[in-house]
């Protein structure tokens, strides 16, 4: 039976890289194609955007669109899957307020990714200047995952504490008030490089708040321009020199896209990767050949992706009703679990139960 609840979304802070391409965007299209689940929902996470930037909801706005139209362009199909925008769903606000109950302060602020977010978005050490919002937006995640009843979730690795703050949450509302939450399992993507793909700076993480991405909306012309001033081995001075493979931000991107048949399309006197890293540890290949390569291979990746984003480019009217649409679906379904969660919790007031409840103890 297909029972699998698939639930993934992206912060509408910016056009989608290939480091959401190859830590989420490629794994949902796969699931969304191998057909083997209930229900895939995709959700345009503008709240979870506004925590870190009140100040510019204007930002948030330019990006919906913006983010649909990348996730048509993989080929993520309206017929398949639910998209939708996380604003417009109440009962995800609402659950949110109920599972803040039930996790402590210091908890959020032990979180990893937030940690390291506060760091990056330039709040101060000891949380002063937080906004509260941001603090707590992995209980909201827990409340936009938990409303879907998704049991996968495809994402980076950035996400793993997310979730683990979901799992906590669902065993201790089920623990507390009865098993209405279904425990998540985050889906992180079996090539480790692909987990967290660093930025063409080099820098850990591709990031839309960080500006170096390579986006799936790049022209040809900027792909081209990224990839060839992209860094590579300090050392590898003379094309002569052994270079270095392992923090070379190049190699790292052939990991996470070239395949075989790029080296018989591309570079037929290599095999694999494997034969093309072991000629650069040895000396005597220069970065601008292995650059072509990547951007070759990347091509290969995004002029499609380019095709289809120009396709739905003229049709933002029926963009608008796909997303319309999903987020009517998502209402109606994050409307069911909500109910749930209230009864399991006695706080709904207005049924029979009550009524009965309620006339007993004054009848008495
Ligand atoms: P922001 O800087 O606004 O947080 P972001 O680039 O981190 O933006 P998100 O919308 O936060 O993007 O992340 C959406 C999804 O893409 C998440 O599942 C996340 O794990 C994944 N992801 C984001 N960046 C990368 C990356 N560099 N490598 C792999 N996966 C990534
Ligand atoms: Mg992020």
């Amino acid at each position: 039976m297909k029972e699998n609840i698939i639930l993934t979304g992206d912060r509408p802070t910016g056009k989608l890289h290939i480091g959401h391409f190859v830590g989420s965007l490629r794994e949902r299209v796969k699931l969304q194609n191998e057909g083997n689940y209930k229900e895939m929902l995709i959700m345009i996470a503008d709240m979870q955007a506004l925590t870190d930037n009140s100040g510019n909801p204007q930002k948030v706005r330019d990006n919906i669109i913006e983010v649909m139209l990348d996730y048509l362009s993989v080929g993520l199909d309206p017929e398949k899957t639910i998209f939708f925008v996380q604003s417009e769903i109440k009962a995800l606000t609402e659950l949110t307020m109920y599972y803040m109950n039930l996790v402590t302060l210091p908890r959020l602020l032990r979180n990893p990714t937030v940690k390291s977010e506060i760091k990056m978005r330039g709040y101060d050490n000891d949380t002063t200047g937080v906004p509260v919002g941001f603090a707590n937006y992995p209980i909201s995640q827990a409340a936009d995952i938990t409303a879907f009843k998704a049991n996968v979730v495809p994402v980076g690795d950035d996400q793993l504490p997310m979730i683990e703050q979901t799992r906590e949450i669902v065993k201790s509302f089920n623990n507390t008030y009865n098993e209405v939450l279904i425990m998540p399992n985050a889906k992180i993507p079996d090539n480790k490089v692909c987990c967290r793909l660093p930025g063409t700076d080099g820098n850990a993480k591709m990031s839309k708040s960080l500006g170096n991405g390579i986006y799936l909306s790049d022209t040809k012309e900027e792909v081209k321009r990224k990839v060839m001033s992209m860094y590579t081995d300090p050392n590898h001075l003379k094309i002569s020199d052994p270079g270095n493979v392992e923090e070379n931000t190049v190699f790292t991107y052939l990991d996470a896209f070239c395949t075989d048949e790029d080296f018989i399309k591309y570079l037929p006197e290599y095999k694999n990767l494997d034969e093309l890293k072991n000629h650069y540890r040895r000396g005597g290949l220069g970065d601008v050949k292995i650059k072509q390569f990547l951007n070759q291979v990347l091509e290969g990746v995004l002029e499609p992706i380019r095709e289809k984003r120009k396709y739905y480019e003229q049709r933002i009217p029926e963009v608008i009703e796909i997303l319309k649409l999903g987020t009517a679906k998502a209402n109606s379904l994050a409307n069911e679990t909500l109910n749930e969660v209230k009864h399991a919790i006695g706080i709904d007031y207005f049924n029979e139960e009550f009524l009965n409840e309620q006339l007993n103890k004054f009848s008495k």
